[in-house]
């Protein structure tokens, strides 16, 4: 990878910056592209973000993709925010305009576009989420979005998924959404008996079986896995989780999260230079990441 001195700058806003898969996903675009533009980690505590902001302002960045802990806090600063910032309540990416920068959340976008690759239909869907957080938050809305049917949302705290449940009901307009604890399963209708099986998609947010808690998940219970035709992990190291393989024995089809971060980046990298990226390239950029994984 190269860059000239007219080159455009992105980065990411992170703390701490971890083990991010973005730097390599975004210069793989811009060197496929043969873009002029490099994407840089900018490490920034959170008394420093309006600083850092400010700052790469002024240094005429293109754009910024943002995670934990600023999904939220970066409002404050912003000139302007989208629809889809607006939905989920938290922004992940940037974008430079005239008086300052605009909020976006292609986390969203991410997740309905690795769900609808797969085949499945979200309008009229009954579904099931596991956890309240961040990316509860981007997937209840994309419910709301798509004209989800129900949606149960259970959260190891509980007040958290009641309260994410009556966000999204006030976005639709409609009580679809109801927030359960971990041991309230059996409020989900169909729970434990046939009728049930494989009648809901079920999307696990939680950090539970996370590398390298890999052996983790959130909810053990056998009966829950049989409700799912599929099941949509957001973790997405490891590449397959201990939530998608009780999900699989129970019979469903399992997506991991390794796709919506992919469909995240490539919303973000064609907001920033408003182009579409060719399939074969966004290909290119997936087997990438798989292997930095590995
Ligand atoms: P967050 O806002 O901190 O939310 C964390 C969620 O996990 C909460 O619901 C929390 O429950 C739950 N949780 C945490 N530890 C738990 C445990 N030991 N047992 C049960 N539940 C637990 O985090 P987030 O931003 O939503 O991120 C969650 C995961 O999604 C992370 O692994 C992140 O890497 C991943 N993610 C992936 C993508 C992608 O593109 N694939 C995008 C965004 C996020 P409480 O409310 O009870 O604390």
């Amino acid at each position: 990878m190269s860059i000239s001195a007219r080159g455009s700058v992105c980065g990411l806003l992170a703390y701490p910056i971890g083990h991010s898969l973005s730097p390599d996903m975004h210069n793989y675009f811009s060197e496929k592209l043969g873009l002029d533009e490099v994407y840089i980690p900018l490490q920034t505590a959170p008394e420093d973000l309006k600083k850092a902001l400010e700052g790469t302002y002024a240094m005429k960045f293109l754009g910024m993709n943002v995670t934990i802990p600023h999904k939220q806090a970066v409002i404050a600063y912003l000139a302007e925010l989208d629809e889809s910032a607006e939905m989920v309540g938290a922004v992940n990416t940037l974008v430079r305009t005239e008086g300052g920068f605009r909020g976006y959340n292609t986390d969203m976008y991410g997740l309905t576009r690795s769900i609808k690759e797969s085949g499945v239909k979200l309008s009229g869907c009954e579904a099931v989420l596991i956890g309240a957080g961040g990316a509860a938050a981007a997937a209840a809305a994309m419910m709301v979005k798509e004209g989800a049917k129900s949606l149960f949302i259970l959260n190891r705290t509980p007040q958290k998924a009641r309260a994410l449940a009556e966000r999204v009901n006030s976005l639709a307009g409609k009580p679809f959404a109801v927030g359960l604890p971990f041991d309230g399963l059996a409020a989900i209708p169909g729970y434990g008996t046939e009728a049930g099986n494989g009648r809901y998609l079920v999307i696990q947010s939680t950090n539970r079986g996370m590398s390298p808690n890999t052996e983790d998940a959130a909810i053990e219970d056998r009966a829950f896995y049989k409700l799912a035709h599929t099941a949509v992990e957001i973790i997405f190291n490891p590449g397959i989780t201990r939530f998608m393989k009780l999900s699989k024995a129970a019979g469903a089809v399992t997506i991991g999260g390794l796709k919506m971060l992919l469909y995240q980046g490539v919303r973000a990298y064609e907001l920033w230079n408003n182009l579409i990226i060719p399939e074969d390239i966004i290909e290119g950029a997936y087997k990438l990441m798989e292997e930095k994984l590995r």
